[in-house]
């Protein structure tokens, strides 16, 4: 079995190296024909708008799937022809676009954040009206990590939050003063099985996710985001690996965001659980049911960004493994991560901890462990 993966970046790295393990061939497109996914299989260099480059590649493979959310979807529908594509190409059209997004959310009953969708500076005066303040002003489109938004404080940020952003379809959506961040990740194969992995706590810092820790110890809320989650899948009609981004808000849980792919709160599963969140999207774009998501431990990563410090390389903490994407250093950008499997979830959390002091130089705060 021969699988196309639009995108080489760490994720199609990651899927790779499943691949490998799981004897299934991954071939990749990427505009780097250096990208950290030719460390496991042949990367064809190409735009990902390049239609030829893309029918090419689906003329080689037995699936098409993706890692990174922003492929042009007229094109890769185009270029696919009868290869199919997995995840199904309208959850693709979704994700990118936080309109969509949220009125398929809404469709689904599952809850979200108040939201206005922006298309002109006026609509930015009847979003203060409807949502109040603060609220933050996101591009519908191309987001990523925190990029493209805009904290709106009070009326006075209206004019400079128009300045920056106006220009393309924009929504406004309520500040959420969550207790702490979630993700649920599930795998969902051709036949509509799902196999979900453990909910996720997730810490972001500038936008950036920087911690995640694993399994988050609430049956009630792991319970609600299944729902919503399996609602999600169903819906979508979903194959492959799918995240949930969700606020932990007064006892219940808000929807922010999902990516029709494997995710980054994910990469503890590959040491934390029976079967990585690679391994089941593998699995699952291929044909095949997902295997178990249980997690073995109590699984912290700690995301390097920017660079990878020595002290990174150097670390003498046991259970803790290092994954070095082979990347550049650039500012802000993802460069590896380090994941620890505990027998506890307060070793787990002492252990990132010293491995937060020792390698970014400030130690997290979880609160209290789970
Ligand atoms: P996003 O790109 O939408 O995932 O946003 C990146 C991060 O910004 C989130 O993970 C949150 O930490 C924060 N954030 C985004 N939207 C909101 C919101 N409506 N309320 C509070 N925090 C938010």
């Amino acid at each position: 079995m021969r699988i196309g993966i639009i995108g080489g970046g760490q994720l199609g790295q990651m899927l790779g190296f499943a691949g490998k393990e799981l004897g299934l061939e991954c071939e990749f497109l990427d505009p780097s024909p250096t990208a950290p996914a030719a460390d496991a299989g042949p990367v064809t260099a190409a735009a990902f708008d390049d239609e030829g480059a893309i029918r090419a590649l689906a003329g080689r493979v037995d699936v098409l799937t993706y890692e990174f959310e922003n492929v042009p979807v007229p094109s890769l529908e185009a270029a696919a022809g009868d290869t199919p594509v997995y995840p199904p190409l309208g959850a693709l059209a979704s994700a990118q676009d936080r309109l969509y997004e949220k009125q398929l959310f809404e469709s689904l009953d599952i809850p979200l954040p108040g939201w206005h969708a922006v298309d002109a500076r006026e609509d930015l005066d009847a979003a203060a009206g409807k949502l109040g303040f603060p609220m933050v002003l996101k591009t519908r489109r191309l987001g990523y990590d925190g990029k493209g938004q805009f904290v709106i404080r009070d009326a006075g940020d209206l004019d400079s939050a128009w300045s920056t952003l106006g220009g393309t379809p924009l929504i406004a959506e309520a500040w959420v003063p969550f207790d702490y961040e979630v993700s649920a990740i599930a795998a969902r194969s051709v036949d509509g099985t799902i196999e979900h992995y453990p909910l996720t706590n997730n810490v972001h810092g500038g936008g950036i996710l920087r911690y995640s820790r694993s399994p988050v110890a609430d049956p009630a809320l792991d319970t609600l985001a299944r729902e919503a989650i399996g609602k999600l899948l169903d819906r979508l009609d979903y194959v492959g690996v799918l995240a949930l981004e969700l606020f932990v808000h007064d006892g219940g849980l808000l929807a922010n965001e999902f990516a029709p792919r494997v995710h980054n709160s994910g990469h503890w599963t590959i040491e934390g659980a029976e079967t990585s969140q690679f391994a089941n999207h593998l699995l699952t774009v291929s044909g095949q049911a997902p295997r178990s998501g249980a997690a073995v431990g109590h699984a912290g990563m700690l995301n390097l960004i920017g660079e990878i410090p020595d002290s990174a390389r150097t670390l003498d903490i046991a259970g803790a493994r290092l994954h070095d994407y082979g990347k550049s250093p650039r500012e802000g950008r993802k460069l590896g991560h380090i994941t620890v499997v505990a027998d506890t979830a307060l070793r787990r959390d002492e252990q990132l901890r010293t491995i937060g002091q020792t390698v970014t130089g400030s130690t997290p705060d979880f609160g209290t462990a789970e």
